[in-house]
């Protein structure tokens, strides 16, 4: 592996070097909360932090987007969205659960039976430079679900925090290149020993809480069980835990009609919403909290090993925090995996 080293002083001028030529998306802070958003320059960038509210996934999946416009007459002339093709795109400083779960992505809309060109569009112009966890916070399970606090997995550059610099693990080509461009210095030998103190110490911090292929034969032999209702009933369907979530990526598309135009455009959705699986008869396959929520964990860790061989989940614990009833995903978890004796929350 290729290491090179930068000052944490430096990182301002590396990102306004990048500005011009990268749309760059990173931690900042907004109204005292941490987000992942298009930054304008380097000093917005805030690097001394646990976890963001969302995730970078809007990077890729943009909350709403014009897919397709057409002059509202008999020219039937299709125009792709207003993205801007010349440019690439960075995203700095993205933990490493929410790196992983690019690949996920990647799984879903990368498939070879069905591809999305907007999503790729946007994926290969993509370069992540993800910073390693030295602090995981008490809400994170990324190692329950094959990750860790410095996995690489999804990354181009992983940096990891050791004082007063950073350590720069070079993964991908992609990587290289932009190292290159920077003109970074190598590391020392008491720079990479210093390296691996930090990554051993946090990786004891999160140790993994179950094994998913257990937990996804479990989860399978319990799906008519009445656990679900008694764990489900305090779920309000608000929808935040999906869209908060870095692999959840349900959409709906409209068409909208506006003077001369019709757009069609896509907009997050959420299969926690009553309306979601709605058919036009009026039936609804999953009319309660109970089959909503259900179908949240069995997808996630059931049928995604059965679609992609990965769970759906990287384990950021960003609906653990979020939940407005403290509905805990890895108590529902280890509730059918049997650790806890009473399936009650
Ligand atoms: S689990 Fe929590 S965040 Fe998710 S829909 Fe239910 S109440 Fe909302
Ligand atoms: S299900 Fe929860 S913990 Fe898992 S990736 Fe989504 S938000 Fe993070």
């Amino acid at each position: 592996m290729d290491y090179r080293i930068i000052k944490k002083s430096k990182i301002t001028e590396y990102l306004n070097n990048l500005i011009n030529e990268y749309v760059i998306f990173a931690p900042i802070e907004k109204d005292d909360i941490v987000l992942y958003d298009r930054i304008k320059s380097g000093d917005e960038v805030i690097l001394d932090y646990s976890n963001s509210v969302n995730s970078p996934k809007e990077a890729v999946i943009p909350q709403l987007e014009t897919l397709i416009s057409c002059k509202n007459n008999e020219d039937i002339t299709c125009v792709k969205e207003h993205l801007d093709e010349q440019k690439r795109f960075l995203l700095f400083g993205a933990r490493p659960c929410d790196a992983r779960s690019l690949l996920f992505l990647d799984k879903v809309f990368n498939d070879e039976k069905c591809r999305d060109v907007y999503y790729m569009n946007r994926r290969n112009a993509l370069t992540i430079i993800s910073l390693g966890c030295t602090r995981p916070q008490e809400t994170c399970f990324c190692t329950t679900t094959g990750g860790s606090p410095f996995s690489s997995e999804g990354s181009d550059l992983l940096f990891v925090d050791i004082g007063d610099d950073y350590i720069i693990q070079v993964i991908t080509e992609k990587g290289a290149e932009l190292v290159e461009k920077l003109d970074l210095e190598n590391t020392q030998n008491d720079e990479l020993t210093k390296m691996d103190i930090v990554i051993n110490k946090s990786k004891a911090r999160i140790e993994p809480e179950m094994e998913l292929k257990i937990l996804k034969d479990k989860l399978d032999s319990s799906f008519e069980g009445s656990a679900w209702e008694i764990l489900t009933e305090k779920c309000l369907s608000c929808g935040i835990c999906t869209y908060h979530c870095p692999t959840c990526h349900c959409f709906d598309m409209i068409d909208e009609e506006t003077k001369g135009k019709v757009e069609r455009i896509r907009l997050w959705d959420s299969c926690q919403f009553p309306h979601f699986t709605m058919q036009t008869s009026g039936f609804n396959p999953r009319p309660t909290y109970k089959e909503r929520y259900r179908q949240r964990i069995m997808h996630k860790f059931s049928y995604c090993f059965d679609n992609y061989n990965m769970a759906g989940c990287v384990g950021c614990g960003r609906c653990v925090s979020q939940c407005p009833v403290n509905l805990d995903i890895r108590q529902v978890l280890t509730a059918f995996y049997g650790k806890h004796e009473e399936i009650r929350l």
